[in-house]
């Protein structure tokens, strides 16, 4: 296939910007564009949540390649201006002006979740401008409650509880982050919470917004404080594609190149895209940096019809409570729990702490805690799906 003459790329997060740069790094000599919806160069989200958020880090740090470094690898930019609609061969902006191109990338991220009945007011956490304003509401108040005991509710509640504020978190299931860890290891994320002055309560229903300050739970309790911050996942940013022929049922099905499935000549990474996944036998997105990252690299290879790599497996990581968890492989897979390493899961401490998930006897994923040594370590075996007695042997 011939290389295109000009590929737009359109979002301008993580994923569009190591498109644009890995396109240059494989040797592609045509136009790029890059479109982003914010008036921002392209920026780091991780740190929103973690240094932003208590100020060790001022808001120029997260900046991932500014508009100079970016005019140095030829990328025309067009900041500020959201895509509205994508149809064979053209982009709309909307600002009304059109960008015509051979090749498409959509990078366009997901969009926090909101509850019926939200206030304004409340905070819920994406962009650069969500965590300057939270982090300014933070900064006068003496409570914080958190709707959502995921990874930006966890990240957040750690932040300010280390500030000194009166921190709750509010979560639906009977553990944090079940879904992505299991109970035996949600257990543990629930701990770190509360270990940290953090009050979780587990299994607690948000039934309404009284105001931007106070929520009503199941029972009719109400709980009231100076903040209030809603992180209950994040929905693939498809709305502009509405008008478009791709299909946005639940992310936007690739194949496993990235390539969009119906849509010659358009290509998907991060968040918004759910990739053919071989090891779950389906479309799956997954939302983390090193996917958005991996992903980038696969699709601007494929575009020049250079070889492809191998991927790596995929890896998360989050610093809640002044311990790093990471994660490697698939863990949601695992249908038993072993203890690896560390006492966390006999009840001991949570710092040490490895997991092994398994599934059918094959170690298909670990989660670590403060434990970034081993975790390092057991990588390989998650990669040959290592059996027990091996995975109980590494030293
Ligand atoms: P994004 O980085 O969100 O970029 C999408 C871009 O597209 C945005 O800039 C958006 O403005 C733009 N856009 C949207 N719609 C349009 C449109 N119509 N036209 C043009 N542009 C548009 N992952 C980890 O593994 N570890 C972490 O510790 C971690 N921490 C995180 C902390 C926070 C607060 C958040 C929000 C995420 C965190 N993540 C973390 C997840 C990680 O940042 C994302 O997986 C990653 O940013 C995905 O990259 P992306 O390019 O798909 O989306
Ligand atoms: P998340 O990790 O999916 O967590 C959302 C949590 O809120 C889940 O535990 C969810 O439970 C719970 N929840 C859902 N509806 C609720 C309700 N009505 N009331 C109370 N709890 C409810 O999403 P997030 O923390 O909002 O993060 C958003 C995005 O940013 C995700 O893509 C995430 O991966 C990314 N992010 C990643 C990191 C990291 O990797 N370190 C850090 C920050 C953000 P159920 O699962 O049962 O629905």
């Amino acid at each position: 296939m011939a290389q295109p003459g000009h590929v737009a790329v359109i979002g301008a997060g993580l994923g569009g910007v190591r498109t644009a740069e890995q396109l240059r790094s494989a040797g592609f000599e045509g136009a790029i564009s890059l479109v982003g919806a914010e008036p921002h160069a392209p920026y780091d989200r991780p740190p929103l949540s973690k240094q932003v958020l208590t100020g060790a880090w001022a808001a120029e740090r997260v900046v991932l390649r500014d508009l100079a470094a970016l005019a140095e690898i030829d990328v025309d930019t067009r900041f500020g201006v959201p895509a509205v609609a994508l149809h064979e061969g053209t982009v709309e902006l909307a600002d009304g002006t059109t960008l015509d191109a051979d090749a498409f990338v959509i990078a366009t991220g997901a969009d926090p979740r909101r509850l019926p009945g939200q206030p304004e007011e409340v905070h819920t956490l994406r962009t650069l401008d969500d965590a300057l304003s939270l982090r300014a509401a933070l900064a006068g108040a003496k409570s914080l409650l958190v709707v959502g005991g995921g990874f930006i509710g966890a990240e957040v509640a750690s932040g300010a509880a280390g500030q000194g504020l009166r921190v709750t978190v509010i979560e639906a299931a009977r553990v944090p982050c079940e879904r992505a860890l299991g109970p035996e290891v949600g257990v543990l994320c629930g701990r770190l919470i509360t270990e940290g002055g953090v009050e979780l309560r587990l299994g607690a229903t948000l039934t309404r917004f009284v105001d931007a300050h106070t929520v009503e739970l199941a029972g009719g309790e109400q709980v009231t404080a100076d903040v209030v911050l809603v992180g209950i996942g994040a929905a693939p940013a498809l709305g502009w594609l509405s008008r478009s022929d791709v299909d946005v049922t639940n992310g936007i099905a690739c194949d496993a190149s990235g390539r969009v499935l119906g849509a010659p000549g358009v290509w998907a990474v991060g968040d918004v895209a759910a990739w053919a996944d071989p090891v779950r036998g389906k479309h799956f997105r997954h939302e983390h940096w090193t996917s958005a990252v991996d992903q980038a690299t696969v699709v601007a290879r494929d575009i020049v019809g250079a070889e492809p790599q191998p991927r790596g497996l995929p890896y998360f990581w989050s610093d809640q409570f002044g311990l790093k968890i990471q994660g490697i492989g698939h863990p949601d897979l695992g249908d038993t729990v072993v203890r690896l390493k560390g006492e966390g899961l006999a009840g001991g401490a949570v710092k040490g702490t490895v997991a092994g998930y398994f599934a059918d006897e094959r170690l298909v994923g670990v989660v670590g805690f403060g434990a970034a040594k081993w975790v390092a370590r057991y990588r390989a075996l998650v990669g040959k799906g290592a059996d027990r007695a091996e995975a109980l042997a590494l030293e």
